[in-house]
């Protein structure tokens, strides 16, 4: 059998850095990014704008086009939805006191998860949790990690089922703000609004219709039509739906670090030829000598 090789995007607008729960350092991240072949990358971290600046830096450095971005919890009848931004000016005052707002709420909730595994005999989470997340940001995967590293579960997947998925021990309910807000504060900030992930929320063809009609109402751009974090087989039917209601299309990895799950940097199908490519709404193209 001939063996396939995985597919390679020379575009990739969706990774995460030690700025929120990806585990490389910018430097070392943007280097990787240059040793995969893609010549247009964001950084995407959650909530957050920390690594952005270094990060256009080396990828300048590196020959590579960046974009600025952002992926901010959102709620969306009561569903979590992440909201990417592409193309931010990160310097906007309103977009900074929203995610502010945001990372505020994640430092309560670390220490009330916290506090709900102390209960349950698991003292020390939220230090090791912080530790482990070499920045502000703490997400539950830090805690998932912190809780498989010293010994109370075999895998992350675990720490989800047990403690910190929804209904668990030490759940605490997301007050994330409305999918319509987080549109809103991209827009304001000059950027294109993008839902990620859309195969990730286990919707019904019709709620998702009805996902993209409010969001596209409420001045969101595009939806992610390639995503290394949900299935391959979803990028077609995501692929019509863009074209459907108007929608630009984005792709990205939702790359992580080399020993965290999800794909690896640019290791994405293309997306369908019909479609709007979100970077060019962006004025960015790729060049040509790299087709
Ligand atoms: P947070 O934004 O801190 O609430 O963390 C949400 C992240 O946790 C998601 O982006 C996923 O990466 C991860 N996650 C959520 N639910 C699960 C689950 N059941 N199993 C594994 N990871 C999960
Ligand atoms: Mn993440
Ligand atoms: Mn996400
Ligand atoms: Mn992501």
């Amino acid at each position: 059998m001939p063996q396939s090789t995985p597919p390679r995007s020379l575009v990739d607008l969706h990774m995460h850095s030690l700025h929120s729960d990806g585990s490389m350092p910018v430097k070392e991240l943007v280097a990787r990014v240059a040793r995969r072949g893609v010549a247009l990358m964001a950084l995407t971290d959650h909530d957050n704008t920390g690594g952005i600046a270094s990060a256009a830096q080396e990828a300048d450095r590196h020959g590579i086009d960046f974009i600025p971005g952002v992926e901010i919890s959102s709620e969306w009848n009561g569903i979590g939805i992440h909201i990417v931004g592409l193309g931010i000016d990160i310097e906007n005052a309103n977009l900074q006191a929203g995610l502010d707002k945001i990372m505020e709420f994640r430092d309560w909730r670390a220490a009330e998860i916290s506090r709900l595994l102390e209960t349950a005999g698991i003292p020390g989470a939220e230090q090791g949790a912080r530790e482990l997340a070499g920045s502000r940001m703490v997400g539950r995967t830090h805690f998932a990690r912190w809780l498989k590293d010293s010994g109370h579960c075999r895998d992350n997947g675990e720490a989800f089922q047990r403690w910190l998925g929804r209904g668990q021990v030490a759940y605490v309910p997301s007050d994330w703000i409305p999918m319509v807000e987080a549109v809103s504060w991209i827009r304001q900030a000059g950027g294109i609004a993008v839902v990620a992930h859309p195969g990730r929320y286990k919707l019904s063809a019709d709620r998702l219709c009805t996902l993209f009609t409010e969001f596209r109402a409420a001045g969101g751009g595009a939806i992610e039509v390639s995503s290394g974090s949900q299935a391959a087989a979803d990028r077609e039917h995501l692929g019509k739906l863009a074209q459907q209601l108007d929608l630009a299309a984005s792709l990205g990895s939702d790359f992580h670090g080399p020993e965290i799950g999800h794909a690896e940097i640019g290791q994405l199908a293309p997306l369908p030829d019909a479609v709007q490519p979100v970077w060019e709404c962006l004025g960015h193209s790729i060049p040509h000598d790299k087709h």
